[in-house]
């Protein structure tokens, strides 16, 4: 089988739906984003302090090529013990780059920063996938967690960013996402596979899963032959006043 190019956002796309990477892939121009952008500049600036939470750091530049960057990392990863963000990586296509590695002379530690205020599931396969990528690598991952939000935290002076994060260690959540990471990426290039072409396009299935974790893009699209004011309209609106 020749696998399709994934990325961890790409696979959390679709833990929600496959459909949505078969749309991105093929009628993006459908795609109404309901982009929050105060939200994703929250996230950048989350993500930016972040990076300081260990010192000193190495950034690997974004690059449209992404060989480069896993080039790059590679140069990296040989100046342990060391903190790099953004290292790069491909197994089978699956390429994945972690917001905070911490480069150990024993192992590595992989940190996912989040801007939210508790953890949600698919934080966990976020991580989850990245563990997968690296593991099959054949790293050793001492340690998989997650950098979020201490909601609890009051400034007094200056920023303390070991006060302003909390950090969970999720590293046997992560394990013991593996064979599912394993099955799902079997189960997203087959059916990639299978509607291969924007003339074979597969059935939409709306649900709960339009709305969770995230109100979808293609939601439009998707019910384009729907009554206006349907039970799943309702359900959208109430959750976006929420
Ligand atoms: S609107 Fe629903 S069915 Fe359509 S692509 Fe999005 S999640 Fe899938």
């Amino acid at each position: 089988m020749k696998y399709i190019s994934l990325s961890k956002s790409k696979y959390c796309k679709a833990k929600q739906c496959n459909k949505i990477l078969w749309l991105d892939k093929n009628k993006p121009e459908e795609a109404i984003d309901a982009g929050n952008e105060s939200v994703l500049e929250n996230g950048t600036k989350v993500g930016e302090l972040a990076r300081n939470y260990f010192g000193k750091y190495e950034n690997i530049e974004f690059n449209n090529d992404l060989s480069k960057m896993i080039l790059d990392t590679e140069v990296k990863l040989k100046n342990k013990p060391n903190i790099i963000t953004e290292a790069s990586f491909n197994f089978n296509n699956n390429f994945c780059s972690v917001d905070i590695l911490k480069n150990d002379i024993d192992g590595i530690e992989i940190y996912e920063v989040k801007s939210s205020t508790d953890i949600h599931e698919i934080y966990l396969d976020d991580v989850s996938y990245q563990y997968y990528v690296l593991n099959n690598l054949n790293f050793n991952i001492k340690k998989v967690c997650i950098m979020y939000i201490n909601s609890e935290y009051v400034r007094n002076g200056n920023l303390e960013l070991d006060k302003l994060f909390n950090i969970e260690d999720v590293t046997e959540i992560a394990i013991s996402k593996q064979n599912e990471i394993q099955e799902k990426i079997k189960e997203i290039n087959e059916y990639m596979q299978k509607y291969a072409t924007k003339e074979k396009e597969p059935e939409k299935r709306i649900g709960m899963n339009c709305f969770e974790p995230y109100g979808c893009a293609y939601w439009n699209y998707c019910t384009k032959d729907l009554p206006k004011n349907n039970v799943f309209d309702i359900r959208r609106m109430r959750k976006e006043k929420n």
